[in-house]
């Protein structure tokens, strides 16, 4: 009887702390599912601090599903450029142009319906069938896992086998089902908000009376995620080729590998960091030209770029040539395409050093 009574006063006092502390955020003065859609694709692994600009930029070049249906992907890719975890712009394209094409713009109007769309998960299609349908479907995202563990005292690792299922189970059985887009929207808020992930504001917590973690004093420890794997090393040599014409190459990523689809210089990996007497002779082969001039090392320090299990190692190298590039490209054209950022980082700076 008592964990009924704290569970329906979790969710009122959730509901409670929404309606005074919600921030004004521009997808929420909306049920549009393609606005939804749209903003909670980019906020996924990202703070809204840093989607929000995304979220305008989009809605700005693409107002309608249709709109981004007939984008090409450069130009979805070139927009989402800095935002990482570039398989979420990809399928969002594709999603777009199904959508579009084969639903005349119209969404699936439940959870079933949207979670078999590409790219949509089970947060994603919880979060619009609640916020666009009112359909009492529970969200559970990194802040609802921290809450829930925090104040149920969930010792379960989240990222446990059997942990998805047990935590959505615990969020259907606490939610309103009668308010459930205030509900579940305030959730999320208030462990972005109030129980973040370091510091939390217990003193003035509305849920502090019933906070398991609070009283047993482990909310520094929870929630437990088991960790898993090492960080992979990787050293990338980007070849950096200067024509006859002062034409530069880029060639697109196409193994399934981080970045796929985007646009780099000719690639050389290794297991180490590399001098330029293994550079040299590789030149000719990447850059696809018979005569090679002066190589320089543009940056004698690697850049360290770190991924969410990959750290990778940039060094770049120009390469002169007398030959002329197939599809060469020109250096003041370079920022037209969508690349990852150490690349992106780089033709800001080359552009001026070294013309
Ligand atoms: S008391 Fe602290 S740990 Fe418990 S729910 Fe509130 S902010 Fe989170």
């Amino acid at each position: 009887m008592s964990l009924i009574i704290s569970k329906m006063d979790f969710s009122k006092k959730i509901l409670d702390w929404y309606e005074e502390n919600r921030r004004e955020l521009p997808w929420r003065t909306t049920k549009d599912p393609y606005r939804i859609w749209l903003s909670e694709i980019i906020l996924q692994q990202t703070r809204v601090a840093q989607g929000t600009p995304y979220y305008n930029k989009f809605i700005e070049h693409y107002p309608t599903v249709h709109a981004l249906a007939e984008a090409n992907e450069d130009q979805v890719l070139k927009l989402w450029q800095g935002l990482g975890y570039y398989t979420r712009a990809r399928n969002l394209h594709a999603t777009a142009r199904k959508v579009a094409n084969e639903r005349n713009g119209k969404f699936p109007k439940d959870y079933e319906g949207l979670i078999k769309l590409k790219g949509i998960g089970d947060y994603t299609a919880s979060a619009m069938a609640s916020i666009c349908f009112d359909e009492p479907e529970p969200v559970v995202d990194g802040n609802v896992l921290r809450v829930l563990a925090r104040y149920f005292g969930i010792t379960m690792p989240i990222n446990s086998s059997g942990a998805a299922k047990y935590y959505k189970n615990l969020a259907r059985e606490i939610m309103d089902r009668h308010n459930v887009r205030d509900y579940n929207q305030g959730i999320m808020e208030f462990g972005a908000i109030q129980c973040t992930p370091k510091s939390p504001n217990c003193q003035s917590c509305p849920l502090q009376n019933g906070c398991e973690a609070l009283s047993k004093k482990i909310v520094s420890e929870l929630p437990i995620k088991i960790r898993k794997g090492r960080i992979r090393k990787r050293y990338f040599n980007y070849l950096v080729g200067i024509d006859a014409n002062n034409n530069t190459r880029l060639v697109q990523r196409s193994k399934d590998d981080i970045w796929k689809r985007l646009y780099e210089f000719p690639l050389l990996e290794s297991e180490s960091e590399l001098a330029s007497g293994q550079i040299i002779p590789k030149c000719k082969d990447l850059l696809e030209v018979n005569e090679i001039g002066a190589v320089y090392e543009n940056n004698s320090s690697a850049v360290v770029h770190k991924l969410s299990h990959q750290q990778l190692h940039t060094k770049f190298w120009i390469v002169e040539t007398t030959d002329r590039f197939e599809s060469g490209i020109p250096v003041e054209q370079l920022e037209e395409y969508p690349v990852p950022v150490p690349i992106a980082d780089f033709i800001k700076t080359f552009k001026n050093s070294y013309f």
